[in-house]
């Protein structure tokens, strides 16, 4: 058997753009390093898998047969399918130069069924072309399929006590959906094949397709000739338009036609980044600054989402809170104090149960708590409270307190060239209080810190536990202390 040529996950790639496709196969050198959070979706996906083998009991992992020589793997199916009832998991096919390997093969009385398994809560278009592919290369093969099944995470299954992986997972079946496809995935094999067997990289500008379905791997080489600033950062403008001016020659924001339709705060980006204009609107932030009542408390969660429930009462993809930072303004000019919350990684243990007793005692007593985007901390609250009822009332309490410290930039009432289009608090802080910066720590985006505190749950190394745990710390606590110096730089207006 020859080396196949094309995989499912080459298949989608070329799917997706022949040139990522391409390069994929003759200049991988050019990837984009494979980034924390891309990992973690891939560990995750790994995870959901082995715990989905757990619906069809008893089967063969083939995997470890083959490991990675698949002409012995398609042998082996072939082998192990004469019995009539048999589960294989990770069993490979391959046709016409494609391989296709299954999660949860299911033979019952002769009759083959497949479960392929995603850690999602529905049913994507792409997912829907890989089962195609999937059909195909198995069908061709030889082997007739009585039904194809996608296994996926049911978002509406609430833990209560042990896991129970019948709810967790939804099946459905896809036939009636990938039977139509067919056509299609066997003349886009023969095209791909064309591409990966070609002199030449592919004719391809960049596109939508760049970062849909998935961000791909060669945006740092494709998109080369596109600064760091320019059109594409216009802030909520329609993809479509922003291709618009692209394919119009327009890159540069000194470039945009006058009459080019861009709404008022779009073109207030674009003339404070030719004019270096601040827009300062005092009366408004006056209103926003004196609005606010002392002591004033700034807060900040960091949370994390276990595709499966961890503990009762939660959901798949739940966020779980497992930290906060909390300055404390007891009035203006007074010296900030500083308390903060770090969950343990505990499988047993819900954070948020800790973490709230906490942040009740300390935010007890009047004053306005201040967050950035308040629809965040705001909802993560109302779960606690409708998750536990003991602390429903005093944590209504905090929501009622709660203000919103990123609306002066979100309305625009203060906006400076270095902000550019952005007003989350990471591109507000180096513009506003230039000393101080999330550059330099080892965690400095919420992904990360998620990413983090879920690693904790394996780590075993006293050294790296800490080390991360101070990493999470002295991140949440750049949030809340950011918070605070930027209202003093409001204040001052
Ligand atoms: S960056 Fe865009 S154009 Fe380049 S390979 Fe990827 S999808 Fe294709």
């Amino acid at each position: 058997m020859n080396k196949h040529i094309l995989s499912k996950s080459t298949f989608i790639i070329g799917c997706q753009c022949s040139k990522a496709l391409y390069l994929n196969e003759h200049h991988p050198e050019l990837k984009a390093k494979i980034t924390e959070t891309q990992q973690a979706i891939f560990t995750r996906g790994q995870k959901v898998g082995e715990l989905a083998q757990k619906l069809f009991p008893g089967g063969i992992n083939l995997k470890n047969e083959y490991q990675f020589d698949f002409a012995i793997g398609v042998e082996l199916v072939k082998q192990c399918l004469i019995e009539p009832d048999i589960i294989l998991y990770e069993a490979p096919f391959q046709y016409n130069d494609v391989l296709s390997i299954i999660d949860n093969l299911v033979s019952k009385n002769g009759q083959l069924k497949v479960y392929e398994v995603k850690s999602s809560t529905s049913i994507s278009d792409t997912y829907l072309l890989d089962a195609a592919l999937q059909y195909y290369v198995i069908k061709n093969s030889g082997y007739d399929l009585k039904d194809f099944c996608i296994v996926y995470i049911n978002k509406q299954y609430v833990r209560h006590g042990e896991l129970d992986i019948e709810q967790l997972f939804k099946i459905e079946s896809v036939m009636d959906k990938i039977l139509p496809l067919q056509d299609y995935i066997s003349e886009k094999i023969e095209e791909l094949k064309s591409v990966i067997k070609s002199d030449n990289i592919p004719d391809i500008d960049i596109g939508p397709y760049c970062r849909n379905p998935y961000e791909c791997n060669f945006i740092g080489y494709c998109w080369k000739h596109i600064p760091d600033y320019s059109i594409f950062n216009i802030s909520k403008l329609k993809e479509e338009k922003k291709f618009e001016l692209y394919h119009n020659g327009i890159i540069k924001f000194e470039d945009i036609p006058a009459d080019f339709p861009l709404n008022e705060n779009q073109k207030m980006q674009v003339e404070s980044e030719l004019t270096g204009k601040r827009i300062i609107n005092r009366e408004q932030i006056r209103e926003f600054v004196e609005g606010l009542n002392y002591p004033l408390f700034f807060l900040d969660f960091e949370t994390f989402m276990p595709a499966i429930p961890l503990y009762d009462n939660s959901k798949p993809y739940q966020s779980l809170t497992f930290q906060y930072s909390l300055h404390e303004l007891e009035s203006k000019g007074a010296e900030l104090k500083h308390y903060e919350y770090l969950a343990q990684a505990d499988y047993k243990v819900d954070p948020r149960i800790v973490l709230i007793e906490s942040l009740l005692e300390n935010t007890k007593g009047p004053g306005d708590i201040l967050v950035y985007n308040e629809s965040f901390e705001k909802t993560r609250l109302k779960e606690i409270a409708n998750d536990f009822p003991e602390y429903r009332d005093e944590t209504n309490e905090r929501i009622s307190r709660l203000m919103d410290l990123m609306k002066p930039f979100q309305s625009r009432f203060y906006y400076t060239p270095e902000m550019k289009g952005s007003y989350s608090i990471k591109t507000i802080l180096p513009a506003l209080v230039p000393e101080l910066s999330y550059a330099e720590l080892e965690i400095h985006e919420g992904g990360m810190a998620s990413n983090a505190y879920e690693s904790l749950f394996e780590e075993t190394d006293s050294d790296k536990i800490s080390k991360i745990r101070t990493n999470l710390l002295e991140y949440c606590k750049l949030d809340t202390l950011a918070m605070a110096k930027i209202l003093e730089v409001l204040e001052r207006e």
